[in-house]
């Protein structure tokens, strides 16, 4: 046939159109040895996540209702904001199922409001805001300011070599506590303040990966949820 590589066929889609079971709900979602990363898709850069997570060369599926989230090994929670998805997310009953798959150790990375959801508590958030926890961090969203609404810095993050990461913030939180399990990534130099974490399974940055190009930060992910499955 052609000199594709199995990824590059990934990426193109050649296996979802060849497979018989495209598109179905399968057994156990390793089964084909495709790994498929959900993206929450009630709110938010929606759309990033799915091309940046394909462009890794995994299946990229959007996630609105529970039998959708059975059939993905990891999800990422977008950017956007953790109000809204919060209350999206218990309207469209996801709250509980997506709450027991991350205690099940299902692998999850959240972008700064989905850092927000992850989080065990959130400062300055809605009283009536939900949790889906996974992290051991308090944030506090809005952190840096209204007056300094988005910004971009260069970020030395664990684990991902050189160049800086070139990050940008949008409205974004910090993590002003952390657990004793919680791996500190990356923090903010102006301000000292972390901004991405990791604990087990659980992925997250205040800022957005997604909107930039850098694969980087999916490429982590990814890894790690290929070591999972
Ligand atoms: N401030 C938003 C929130 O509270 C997060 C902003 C973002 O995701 N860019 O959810």
């Amino acid at each position: 046939m052609s000199d594709l590589t199995p990824d590059d066929r990934l990426k193109q889609g050649f296996w979802r159109s060849q497979v018989p079971w495209s598109g179905h709900r399968r057994r156990s979602p390793t089964l084909d040895g495709v790994t498929t990363v959900g993206v929450l898709a009630l709110q938010g850069d929606v759309r990033e996540h799915l091309a940046a997570l394909s462009d890794c060369g995994v299946h990229a599926a959007a996630v609105r209702r529970p039998t959708e989230l059975a059939q993905v090994d990891a999800l990422v929670l977008p950017g956007g904001e953790s109000t809204t998805m919060s209350r999206l997310l218990e309207t469209f009953e996801l709250l509980e199922p997506v709450r027991a798959r991350i205690a099940d150790g299902m692998p999850a990375y959240g972008s700064c409001a989905g850092m927000i959801l992850l989080a065990r508590e959130v400062l300055d958030g809605r009283p009536d805001q939900r949790q889906l926890g996974g992290l051991d961090v308090v944030v506090r969203r809005n952190a840096f300011g209204r007056q300094v609404d988005s910004f971009e810095r260069d970020l030395a993050i664990a684990g991902l070599g050189e160049p800086a990461y070139r990050a940008v913030f949008i409205r974004a939180p910090w993590a002003e506590e952390t657990g004793p399990g919680v791996e500190v990534l990356a923090t903010e130099p102006g301000t000292g303040r972390i901004v991405a974490v990791r604990q087990g399974p659980a992925l997250a940055t205040a800022f957005h990966p997604e909107l930039t190009g850098d694969l980087r930060v999916h490429k982590l992910f990814v890894d790690m949820v290929r070591d999972r499955i």
